[in-house]
Parts: structure tokens; sequence; C-alpha cells
């Protein structure tokens, strides 16, 4: 908007009319006072100021305009009789754009140096807005950037307090921080400890990690500068992401040494109990089993003796697991594989269970007359573990199904099924790991949580899968699927 000051109407009139032809928006004042109200209330592009006025004149509205820090940089063209000495009109005026026009105005002089001054006008506002939302930018980054400190600060102290080794890396992988502890270990803040010579070298195996962008797990060997030994360390890195972006890394190295010895001590024992116990476990069955033959049916020994051998019976198995759990830990639980007819080992199986549990009605159902290529003992195994399970867990309904059949895509299913306690499903997924066991239920039913371990184990060994569908106090269905070679179509109920 442009203000017209001038005392004459006529003037105003026809600067006026010139402007809105040209579609310049205008304002008019009277005289300086006016004008000086107006310029205080509202923002104007370019003042077009009348030099001699009643009151106040034309420069000192310009000297009272050049006072205000809202209004100094408003252009000003004054309107000057012809004669009127230049030096007066530079007077009391030293900010902001200014020109002057001589009377009689001559409209296309007005109008080019309006258009001047207007251009400049809308440039410097373009050019304010610009600084205006750079400086608000600058501020916000500054603002970014003091809060990312605060917490790179707050993440550092927390680092330092960690007994670990602990450190930051930046999302390219470069290492941007070190705690303490690093320092006992690594040659320098940049460089990954050294690992033992038959560990993977740590700066590759970060260079792949950086690459795939997914959290880092190992156990790698490391030793203090101080010392000769290496020890077993777990090395967890995590991105830590904006968005969909990685900002950095942070990783800890925690030392398990001890629990890896006492894992190792563990299963040691475990090994060398399982083995001293199996030896005179063996003579005290064939001794039993010899007794048992050499009394004959109305002698009331006999019930002792073959209560004894049941019991025997039990002992040798948990020692049997113990001594596959032990083989399992140090990778020597080997599979004699080969072609076998499974319909015959299934009946065996079940034959056994019937007659040891006779109170269980065991229903077979479906067929798989194959020839499966495996283990036989160890695919038995699983079956009558899968059984025996069924009739422990089910101490009230006793009626077991069995299902086995060859599915479409050429693998041998088979399931137990049974009707007993069942299990919850936050359970289900961790009942084949070792040693677990469902602790609502521990204490009524006795075992040492690794039957379902080995199962899992010998499956895998036969590249096959494995599972439970199972719902509390309605039962559970566990099964596994193994490749065979035969096919026959089978679905399973
Ligand atoms: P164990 O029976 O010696 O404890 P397993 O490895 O065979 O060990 O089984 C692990 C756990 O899974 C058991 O302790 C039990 O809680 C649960 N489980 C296994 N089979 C069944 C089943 N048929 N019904 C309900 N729970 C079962």
């Amino acid at each position: 908007m442009i203000l017209i000051v001038d005392d004459k109407p006529e003037n105003i009139f026809s600067l006026k009319t010139i402007l809105e032809l040209h579609s310049f928006p205008t304002d008019t004042a009277l005289s300086g006072e006016e004008a000086l109200k107006k310029i205080l209330r509202q923002s104007y592009a370019l003042i077009i100021l009348d030099v001699q006025m009643p009151g106040m004149d034309g420069f000192e509205v310009a000297e009272a305009i050049s006072g205000y820090s809202k209004a100094r940089d408003i252009p000003i063209i004054f309107l000057s009789a012809a004669n009127t000495d230049k030096k007066f009109i530079t007077k009391g005026y030293s900010s902001g754009g200014m020109d002057y026009i001589t009377k009689p105005i001559d409209p296309d002089i007005l109008l080019l140096k309006v258009k001047t001054f207007y251009r400049l006008y809308e440039q410097n506002r373009e050019l304010n807005r610009i600084q205006a939302s750079l400086r608000s930018e600058i501020e916000f980054r500054k603002k970014v950037e003091g809060e990312l400190q605060e917490r790179a600060g707050e993440l550092h102290s927390i680092l330092e307090s960690l007994p670990q080794i602990a450190f930051t890396t930046r999302a390219d992988g470069k290492i941007e921080f070190v705690n303490q502890q690093w320092l006992k270990y690594a040659p320098s803040k940049t460089e990954f400890p050294p690992t033992h010579s038959d560990d993977p070298n740590l700066a590759r195996q970060w260079e792949k990690t950086v690459a795939t962008g997914s959290a880092l797990e190992m156990e790698v060997r490391i030793r203090r500068n101080d010392a000769e030994e290496y020890r077993f360390h777990l090395l967890r890195v995590i991105p830590i992401r904006e968005g969909e972006m990685i900002s950095k890394w942070v990783g800890t190295f925690t030392d398990i040494e001890d629990q890896k010895q006492a894992v190792r001590k563990k299963d040691e024992f475990i090994s060398i109990a399982s083995h001293e116990l199996k030896t005179p476990l063996t003579t005290i069955k064939a001794y039993v089993q010899l007794l048992d033959r050499s009394i004959d049916e109305p002698d009331p020994t006999k019930l002792y003796v073959e209560r004894t051998l049941v019991q025997v019976k039990k002992l040798d198995d948990l020692i049997v697991d113990l001594l596959d759990l032990s083989k399992i830990e140090s990778g020597k639980l080997k599979f004699n594989k080969k072609l076998f007819k499974f319909d015959a080992m299934l009946s065996n199986a079940i034959e056994m269970i019937r007659q040891t549990y006779p109170d269980y009605k065991i229903v077979q159902r479906g067929e798989a007359d194959i020839e499966l290529y495996g283990d036989e003992m160890r695919i038995e195994q699983v079956v009558i573990n899968y059984l025996t399970n069924a009739v422990k867990y089910s101490p009230d309904i006793k009626e077991i199904h069995i299902d086995t059949g060859v599915q479409e895509d050429g693998r041998l299913f088979v399931q137990v099924r049974d009707f007993g306690i069942g299990i919850r499903k936050d359970h289900q997924s961790n009942i084949f790991s070792k040693f677990y066991r469902v602790e609502e239920t521990a204490n009524r039913f006795q075992g040492l949580g690794i039957g379902l371990y080995i199962c899992a184990e010998i499956i895998r060994r036969h590249e096959g899968e494995f599972g439970v569908e199972s719902e509390p106090g309605k039962g559970s269905a566990f099964y596994f699927m193994v490749p065979v070679t035969q096919a026959h179509s089978y679905q399973p109920q």
C-alpha cells in the first residue's frame, strides 16, 4: 500500500488516480500528523510526501519516521517545488530509500519511480521473509543439536557407569564414543579389541553388521591389554533408529567367562555322572532280569522283582536321556541313518507302551506304509517320548490317538494326541527347550525337562519340523514331520 501525504485534496486525488489506474493500492493523509498516526498503525510499501505543508512539513514528517523502528525503512518520494534545493530534501531522512519529484508532476516519471521502489520493497520483503525463515531454521537446528548433545551426554554417562565395555558408533559404523572399560581391552579409542585367533575379527564382522542394518549378538574371546588369558564376552550391538533411519549404534561387551565355565562344568558333570551311573545300573538290570526269570509265578517275591524292574527301567531311561543330552552338548550325538519300515517300528513302539501302561487305550489312525530314511532307534525314541508324555500328562482320560501318514508335500506326519492337562499358550514355545518344565505342574509330574529337547534335536537332524497344539484342560497334540521319498496323499485331521 502506498501512502500519499499532501495538504491539497486535489493533488491527492490526481496522484491516487494515476496510481490506482496502475493497480497500486493507496491510502491518503491530509497532514503530516495524520500521516504519522497512520504509519504507526499500518505498514506501507512507499510514502509519497509533500514537502510543503502547513503544520508539520514533509522534512519533519520524514525525520519523525526515521525515529520509528517499524517504519524507518519505508522508502519516501518527496514532492517538492521545482526550486527546492536538493540538500534540503535529504535533510532529516537518512535511512530507507528516498527520491524526489518536482511539481508539476510528470505521471510517467512518478510511475517509474513508484514501480522501482515498489519492486525494491517487494524484494526487500521477500529477503526479510527468507531471512526470518533462515533464522528460525537455524534456531531450530541449534535447539535440536542442543537436545541431541544433551541426550548423547546422558547416554555417555550411562555407558560410563556400566561395568561392561560400552561404546557407540555413528550410523556408518565409525566408533564415536567408548567408555573407560574399552581402553583396558582395545589398542585405541577407534579400534575394536583384538579377538582370540579362533574367533572372527571384529572390525570385519562389524562392517558386515553395519551393511545389513540389523542388531549383532555374538560370543567372542577378548583379553585385557595387561592379561594373557582370553575371556568369553557377549558382544551385543543394537541400532538406534530415528524414524526409518539408523542414527547410531550402541554396543556392550559383557564378560560371560564365568557362566561359560559353569555351564561347561555342569555339562562335564552330567556327562561323567551319567556314564558312571550307567555301568552299575546295567549290571543291576541284568541281575534283576535273571532273578525275575528264575522265580516262578506263585512266588510272591516275583511281584516285587517285577516292580523293581519297572523302577530300574525308569532310572535307565533317565540316565539314557542325560547321556543323550551331554552328547548333544558336545556335538557327539551320532545318527545311524538307513532305510527302515516306519509302520513296523511304530507298531513296536505302540505295543511297548500298551504293555507298560495297559490301562491306556491307544487308538492308531492313518497309515504310513513307507520306508523312511533315518535313524530308526532315534525316530522310535521320539515316538515313545511323545507317547510316554501323553500318558504321563493325562492322568484322568486314558485315551491317546496317534495319527500318521504322508502329506502332500511328501513328508511323513506323526501326531500324538492326548486329552490330559494341556499346556498354556505362553509355555508352548518353550517346552522343546533344555530343562524347561511348566512350573505350575512341575511338582505334580516328575521329570527333568530334557525329553522334548532331545526329540527336537533328533527331528532337526532329520531335516524335520516339530510342534505342539494344546489347550489347557483339553489336551495336547504333539507332532513332527520328516521328509520321505515315497509320497502318499494324506490330510491330517
Ligand atoms: P519332562 O516330561 O521330563 O518334564 P519333557 O521335555 O518331556 O520333560 O517335557 C517338557 C515339559 O513339557 C514338561 O515338563 C511338561 O510341562 C510339558 N509337557 C510335555 N508333554 C506334555 C503333554 N503331553 N501334556 C502336557 N504337558 C506336556
